[in-house]
């Protein structure tokens, strides 16, 4: 089947079929025969020997063709042979410029014709930009790319090279084994030749060991039929029927081959013996977007480096049920491969090493089994490697010195926008947290992800790349759709240390925090949204926290980082009066005040504050004075006071109306008011002051809005996106209590967020002491044995 209207998948399916003129055989029929007879007298038939030609081998050739998009194909008996037939183009004097990391029997064939002064050859690590200087500076006659390349998976961008070979004169070779047509088509990229070997994805079902080139131009592949024949190198045909029967399901096979790499990426993320996973399907893998733009698919081979080096991959390898340790790849079954002693052993150890090859590095082909199955499959096995190898012993004692417990404490983040993703990335940088802490699951509108036992750093350094290119939650590994809500819920039925949620997100999301409350989770806020909801709101949260024996901590929802709601209760459990808080809670309308000082429109200082990433998702809550108000309603609360937002007196930095409009509206509009404020500004220095956005507090009154303040005054002389909070009370009349310091951005907010997170888990080590230390010891038992005997 030719007709290119047809996709692929249909193609590939129906290659040859119905084209038995003689009997209708709906499967075309095997034509074993070696020789064919002539119709007469010096008038041979279309095939006449079947090592120049065979109807068999023929039908496969075109369906490889029109699979790759070429010209024509030739049929080789095996991988190698096809490398070898390609490489006959090369006269000596040439040059030949090779990936360096391609597959070890075309880089030993290579080095051998070479030495031999067939060609010469040059290995380069064609992901660099230096081979493109290279190639332009050799002009070599041919170019060999392999992607993704064996066992690393390293990318190469394919259009680029090809341009750059082009240019220079070179035909450009791509061994596209390791993905299939189904996955990538080299010649729609630029190639000149495809090369496979048919033994893998192509016949995928391990019993046949077969090649092919694949030509764009009819020429190549008649000089290329040509030197096939002269050297006997064309495939047989049982195999090329066995092979023709394999492409028939090729792409249904590629689509469980992925679904099962998928799946077993995510676990090996996820566990403890995994150290590193390359899989250009990971957003933190090198070559991951040029393998979105060329490849429709990340292909079934992964590979990983175990903890605990060689022992530890020979007790893997034989734990495992569903892998079997072989060499090759891309049939129906999983396989292990070791390739520092198995599919690289002939390179030496100084190769090896050059090439990133460690000992304790393993290869996956993922098969066609339930990816349940090799998932569980897998862990097991990893989990007894983990149990042998102390692997978990070292990483259990490291929490049991630092934290007192042996299990890091279960983190699950709500909303992955940028305070979030800054969470992980101080989570995940080293230090104490990373030790005490493990974020299991990551939860927003686009879904959810969570894994039993907590993310490796690598993983959530990925998910959160992921999250920051705008990709949704449910379209990475593992990531399933549900509201928050549910995602919370389904996450609470697992079994996890101590949960804490973590909101950051900038959404009501009280039925979610009431819900985690129930089911044992601590909450820590970035959120103001939920604490500064209807009063009614609040006392329910706050009953269901007491009735659950859980806490609620929200450092962050008021000065960023800044100690401000800590030194609130310490005064109040020490027995201090609040009499006021006075200040200027918001670092984003410092910001903007101290541009518009400076002479800024704004307009501009609005959108510059809204760039450094200080600003409400939606500005408008800034400027409508709403996040102020919010905060000032959040510590009002702290000291007594009960009431709702509404009762808070607002001052707008916009004029009624501005408000109603969409985001971008009211962004478009802000330049009407830049002349205004201008004046304000011009004003207020012509008077000797500065603008502030002011909160005042009391357990009975909030009042907010803008206030022209001594350009020397405490509020005056504040710096950027500095927050300043003065706390009067009794002990602190005449000579009140003053916290200053960062307070706005990401970075500060989540570093509140990051100490609320360390002050619950100590504070859960503490109650673990004294919890033992109130074990009663043997009189205090008698005595009270003894009056509950009264
Ligand atoms: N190319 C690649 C990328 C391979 O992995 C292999 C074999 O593993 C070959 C070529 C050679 O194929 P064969 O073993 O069918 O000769």
């Amino acid at each position: 089947m030719s007709d290119h209207t047809f996709s692929a998948t249909t193609r590939a399916v129906r290659a040859g079929i119905a084209t038995d003129r003689e009997h209708g055989a709906v499967v075309p029929p095997i034509h074993l025969s070696s020789t064919f007879a002539f119709e007469g007298f010096n008038k041979p038939r279309k095939f006449d020997y079947t090592r120049s030609g065979n109807p068999t081998r023929s039908q496969l050739a075109d369906a490889l063709a029109s699979l790759e998009g070429g010209a024509g194909a030739v049929v080789t008996s095996t991988g190698m042979s096809a490398v070898a037939l390609a490489v006959q183009l090369l006269n000596p004097g040439d040059v030949c410029v090779a990936a360096h990391d391609c597959y070890g029997g075309t880089q030993r064939l290579l080095r051998g014709l070479a030495k031999r002064g067939h060609f010469e050859v040059v290995f380069a690590d064609l992901t660099r930009p230096a081979a493109l200087d290279l190639i332009a500076a050799r002009r070599p006659r041919l170019v060999w790319i392999e992607t993704p390349s064996n066992p690393l998976l390293r990318i190469t961008d394919v259009r680029v090279i090809a341009q750059c070979a082009r240019a220079a004169g070179a035909l450009v070779v791509v061994d596209n084994t390791f993905l299939s047509p189904a996955l990538q088509q080299p010649i729609a990229l630029g190639a000149d030749l495809v090369v496979h070997s048919t033994t893998k994805y192509l016949n995928g079902h391990s019993d046949v060991v077969g090649g092919a080139v694949i030509s764009a131009e009819r020429s190549l592949a008649d000089e290329l039929a040509w030197w096939a024949n002269c050297l006997g190198i064309t495939g047989a045909p049982f195999d090329s029927y066995l092979t023709l029967r394999g492409v028939r399901t090729l792409h249904s096979r590629i689509r469980d081959h992925l679904e099962g790499a998928s799946a077993v990426v995510e676990a090996l993320c996820n566990h403890p013996a995994v150290s590193q996973v390359y899989y250009p399907g990971l957003a933190s893998h090198p070559g991951h977007e040029i393998a979105r733009a060329q490849q429709s698919g990340f292909g079934a081979m992964v590979s990983f480096e175990i903890v605990g080096g060689t022992p530890a991959v020979e007790l893997l390898a034989s734990r495992l049920q569903c892998f079997t340790l072989a060499e090759s790849l891309g049939g129906v079954e999983s396989l292990i491969a070791h390739p520092a002693t198995m599919t690289h052993a002939s390179m030496d150890a100084e190769a090896r090493a050059a090439a990133g090859i460690t000992d304790s590095l393993i290869r996956l082909s993922v098969g066609i089994e339930s990816p349940e199955d090799l998932v569980r499959d897998l862990t097991t096995a990893l989990d007894a490697v983990v149990a042998t190898s102390g692997v978990a012993r070292a990483k259990s004692n490291v929490a049991v010195t630092v934290t007192g417990h042996a299990e890091p404490t279960d983190v699950v983040l709500l909303g992955v926008g940028a305070i979030g993703r800054e969470l992980i990335s101080q989570t995940t940088s080293g230090g104490e947290a990373q030790q005490r802490l493990r974020i299991c699951g990551l939860v927003d509108r686009s879904g959810y992800v969570f894994v039993d036992g907590g993310f490796s750093p690598q993983r959530l350094i990925e998910l959160s790349r992921l999250k920051s290119a705008g990709q949704p939650l449910v379209e990475a590994l593992g990531g399933r759709a549900a509201t928050a809500l549910d995602a919370v819920r389904e996450i609470s039925g697992a079994s996890l240390v101590r949960p804490i949620l973590v909101d950051a997100t900038p959404a009501d999301t009280t039925d979610v925090l009431e819900l985690a409350l129930s089911r044992g989770f601590d909450v820590v806020l970035a959120n103001k949204v939920p604490l500064a909801a209807s009063q009614d709101s609040v006392d329910r949260l706050r009953a269901i926290a007491d009735r659950a024996g859980r806490t609620i901590l929200h450092e962050a929802t008021v000065g960023a980082g800044l100690p401000v709601i800590d030194t609130l209760r310490k005064l109040l459990e020490a027995g201090d009066d609040v009499v006021s808080i006075e200040g200027c809670p918001s670092g984003t309308l410092g910001f903007l005040f101290g541009e518009l000082g400076r002479g800024e429109r704004f307009s501009v200082a609005v959108r510059r504050a809204i760039e450094h990433g200080y600003a409400e998702p939606d500005p408008r809550i800034d400027l409508s004075g709403l996040d102020v108000a919010r905060k000032a309603l959040i510590l009002a609360r702290v000291i007594g006071f009960r009431g709702e937002l509404g009762d808070v007196a607002v001052e707008s930095l916009v004029p009624e109306g501005f408000n109603t409009a969409t985001r971008a509206v009211f962004l478009d509009r802000l330049h009407t008011l830049d002349d205004s404020w201008a004046d304000r500004v011009a004003q207020a220095r012509r008077d000797g002051n500065v603008l502030r956005y002011r909160a005042h507090v009391t357990a009975t009154s909030i009042v907010v809005g803008l206030a022209a303040v001594p350009a020397t005054d405490r509020l005056g002389v504040l710096h950027g996106t500095d927050n300043q909070f003065t706390f009067t009370t009794s002990r602190y009349l005449t000579q009140p209590l003053v916290i200053s310091g960062p307070g706005a951005g990401p970075e500060v907010t989540a570093a509140g967020v990051y100490n609320d997170l360390l002050r619950l888990d100590r504070s859960r080590d503490r109650r673990r002491v004294r919890g033992q230390e109130r074990v009663p010891n043997q009189r205090t038992r008698n005595a009270r044995l003894e009056l509950e005997r009264r």
